[in-house]
């Protein structure tokens, strides 16, 4: 039988290795950068950019997808890689981190979260649905049996268990889709984690027991089995356990450990990673070494270029982030060369600059328009900033991946990092 995902190279001075992972919708090349297109969309581009800029994966949001337009409006015009025209790979959370969110803007408060899920907050804001809940009215209630949440939407109740989150990504029909978990954040202590993470424990074995049996509810008009694929699960699609356990030693190692003991097609690690960076790095030096060597493990949201050599450098090989488009719609662009790897276009210092953006850019913005034009478009307003910018952001940072994976190929990880300025450790 041939495998999922298969390991081609390993840098031997860091965790890092090359990987192809197979999907029904063709191979992904790890370590990759999955873009974020939460609405069925990369904002501000389309599926003709993202082919040419060379994204490989995309991945959507349950949570916001079923609250609008609704999972059976998207399995009736053929699922979500005909709903947005776009036939790579695709992924889809759970929805447990909206949902989750959410709730924890009304505990402990919008100003301290909306630093932790801008995102998030900022939706919530938009929908008017943060404001009742200041008066007393909850969004989300976490029982054993899943997540009572309100919509930002329209206030309307919703229920996300493991099994419905289930249902719900195979009518949205992605390729990879995710189990339900509970993430917590750095402002739930020690005792709330561990029963968080008990539980999102229970929900990964109910979630895999739903899904592996053998006729699942809603089978899918347009899923193709691709080569390689394994046969009779769920539809051609994979499934990701998540591991949690906040900034915690001791209850990361027990997820871990649970959760790579069961038959997931790959891992996701989740939640709260710390405060710091420092953080972030000690949970993966925990958390990786205890999952199987030979599956896939996806980083849930991070993305500053720093972190992402640490990542993979610590055995990371999918990681989603929204930084590049947001970044890019703010008017900060990616250069290799300048303070945090970005300069900040909207800058009167570019107005009459006519280099491009990046000198060796080979992407579409770079190759036809100047700082000058991208300077004027953002003081004017204009929308094609943000189409163009946005290309330049995700160009930049599939280049640095294909940069990322050549040096694993060359064993020369380290010395690729150093070249960006960054020190990388050998693993402990
Ligand atoms: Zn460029």
């Amino acid at each position: 039988m041939m495998h999922l995902f298969e390991i081609r190279c390993r840098d031997p001075h860091t965790r890092a290795r090359c990987g192809v992972l197979k999907t029904p919708h063709g191979d992904i090349h790890t370590p990759s950068f999955v873009a974020v297109g939460t609405q069925a969309t990369v904002k501000a581009v389309g599926p003709d950019d993202l082919n040419k800029i060379g994204i490989q994966v995309l991945i959507a949001n349950t949570y916001h997808l079923h609250l609008r337009p609704g999972e059976d409006v998207i399995a009736q015009l053929g699922g979500l890689h005909r709903f947005m025209g776009w036939d790579g790979p695709i992924m889809t959370d759970s929805g447990g981190f909206q949902a989750f969110s959410l709730g924890a803007a009304i505990e402990h408060g919008v100003g301290k979260i909306a630093s932790i899920f801008p995102d998030e907050v900022e939706a919530a804001e938009r929908g008017g649905h943060l404001r009742k809940a200041r008066q007393g009215q909850s969004l989300v209630k976490i029982t054993e049996e899943g997540i009572e949440f309100r919509s930002h939407l329209d206030g309307s109740p919703h229920k996300f268990t493991p099994e419905n989150t289930i249902d719900i990504q195979r009518k949205l029909g992605a390729d990879i889709i995710f189990v339900l978990d509970e993430c917590t954040s750095p402002l739930h202590d020690y005792e709330y984690t561990k029963r968080a993470m008990e539980r999102t424990h229970r929900w990964a074995v109910r979630a895999l027991e739903y899904f592996k049996r053998p006729s699942p509810p809603a089978p899918l008009p347009f899923v193709e089995t691709g080569e390689g694929w394994p046969q009779g699960r769920g539809e051609g699609q994979a499934l990701f356990g998540i591991v949690q356990g906040g900034a915690y030693k001791d209850l990361r190692e027990q997820s871990a450990k649970f959760i790579s003991a069961l038959d997931f097609d790959g891992f996701g690690i989740g939640g709260s990673v710390g405060r710091s960076k420092e953080d972030l790095y000690r949970v993966l030096d925990w958390t990786i070494p205890l999952l199987p060597e030979e599956k896939p493990r996806h980083l849930l949201g991070i993305g500053e270029i720093e972190d992402i050599f640490h990542a993979v450098a610590r055995g990371v090989d999918l990681f989603d982030c929204v930084a590049p488009t947001r970044m890019a719609r703010n008017g900060a662009l990616w250069v290799k060369d300048a303070q945090d790897f970005r300069v900040n276009i909207t800058n009167s210092m570019y107005k009459r600059d006519p280099r491009p953006i990046a000198p060796d850019c080979e992407c579409y913005t770079c190759q036809n328009f100047s700082r000058a034009y991208l300077h004027h478009l953002f003081i004017a307003k204009e929308i094609l900033a943000m189409r163009l910018a946005t290309i330049h952001n995700l160009y930049f940072l599939e280049s640095l991946m294909r940069e990322i994976r050549r040096a694993i190929q060359e064993s020369a990880l380290i010395e690729l990092a150093a070249m960006w300025g960054i020190t990388l450790g050998k693993p402990s």
